[in-house]
């Protein structure tokens, strides 16, 4: 039940291997990977790796296996990217812009007004 998989979802297939994805981060519980548009350089995506559409799905447990490693990554970012600033952001629902059905946080860095986000 755990490591439910959807079969017409594109990050279940992302954390199957199914579809190549430049990976940030791995354990038993959670995937982060670069978005393949991003909107800032080093924009990154974390998913739970059970399939869960939106933040009501999700378990108490899954949030916090989630945001467990949330400061691990962004660490990372900030490291490799160097960025001014950082926006971490979640589309819950298509009426609120969420694009791929399976819960997923942006770590979106920021540079600057010309960074062309927001
Ligand atoms: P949403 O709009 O649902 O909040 O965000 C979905 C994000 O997933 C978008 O930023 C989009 O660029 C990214 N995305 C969609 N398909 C793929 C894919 O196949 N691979 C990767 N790495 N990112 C994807
Ligand atoms: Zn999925």
């Amino acid at each position: 039940e755990r490591m439910k998989k959807m079969d017409n979802c594109i990050f279940c297939k992302i954390i199957a291997g199914d579809i190549p994805s430049v990976k940030i981060y791995e354990d038993e519980n959670v995937y982060a990977f670069m978005d393949i548009m991003p909107l800032t350089k080093g924009h990154t995506l974390i998913v739970p790796k059970t399939h869960r559409a939106l933040v009501y799905d999700l378990t108490s447990q899954e949030a916090a296996d989630l945001f467990a490693v949330v400061p691990k990554i962004a660490a990372a970012i900030k490291e490799t990217f160097e960025p001014a600033g950082m926006n971490l952001l979640n589309n819950n629902g298509a009426k609120a812009g969420q694009s791929v059905a399976h819960f997923h946080l942006h770590f979106i860095p920021r540079y600057g007004e010309t960074d062309g986000f927001g």
